[in-house]
């Protein structure tokens, strides 16, 4: 397989926030959008943000979230330029924070795997509602629905990797090599995605934001559990990131 891992811009926010050891600066988080080139098909993992998260956030109440979580992000940075001359076959979503989702409408009729639990828990909402959970509904394509494919779906399988800390997981190409998991904590069921190739890579989205969460244990600050789904299942899914991934000796991103 082939892997690229893209920066499709970053957010700004205050390091205290994310490690209660951080300092009281703004530092960067990159919207990092995973391209996988699987011999059955070329995978989108999460699409980082684009033009459409600016024209989402220009009316209130959604200019509250650009002002939160400012963004910046270059034409030549959006993943369908800096991909102009791929054929995507699928886009995974690891959860629907408007730094994955934001370049979703400039890859139209793309089949989109997300979670169920995760999508279910959100559509109906709006307004404050909607930007409680960090959702901006306008980001989703309106056929969103005609083109989702739920994990749920898919069969739960033993982890082909032994002795893993992660038991079950969704085998997408059915060969082992691309495996979803759940980690929830963050929003209500973030997906994660073990590639299992000759190299190893763990994409744990935000399961972690620095790497002080999973190797020291420098956790976020009580205001930032605020807008966790679950704080203790995000603790739980972290200690469980880390343990795998020394285990398995992989590249966490
Ligand atoms: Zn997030």
């Amino acid at each position: 397989m082939k892997i690229r891992f893209i920066n499709c811009g970053y957010c700004s926010n205050i390091e205290r926030l994310v490690r209660k050891k951080g300092k009281i600066k703004q530092i960067r988080f990159p919207a990092l959008t995973v391209y996988i080139e699987h011999p059955k098909g070329n995978i989108l993992f999460d699409t980082g943000y684009s033009n459409h998260f600016y024209e989402c956030v220009k009316k209130f109440p959604y200019n509250i979230y650009g002002l939160l979580t400012p963004c910046t992000v270059k034409e030549e940075e959006y993943a369908v330029n800096v991909l102009k001359d791929k054929k995507i076959d699928f886009i995974i979503l690891s959860h629907f924070h408007a730094d994955h989702i934001s370049g979703l409408r400039d890859f139209p009729s793309v089949p989109i795997i997300c979670s169920k639990k995760e999508y279910f828990h959100l559509k109906d909402k709006k307004n404050f509602n909607a930007l409680k959970e960090g959702f901006i509904p306008k980001l989703l394509p309106d056929d969103f629905d005609n083109r989702a494919k739920y994990i749920e779906d898919l069969n739960l399988i033993e982890n082909p990797i032994k002795n893993s800390v992660f038991n079950k997981v969704y085998d997408f190409f059915e060969d082992g090599k691309l495996l979803i998991v759940e980690l929830p904590g963050h929003s209500k069921n973030t997906l994660g995605l073990i590639i299992n190739d000759e190299k190893k890579y763990f994409l744990i989205s935000d399961a972690a934001w620095v790497k002080e969460n999973y190797l020291y244990g420098d956790y976020p600050s009580k205001i930032t559990r605020l807008v966790m789904d679950d704080y203790k299942e995000f603790i739980n899914t972290l200690k469980k990131s880390e343990n795998f991934q020394r285990k398995q000796i992989m590249n966490l991103k």
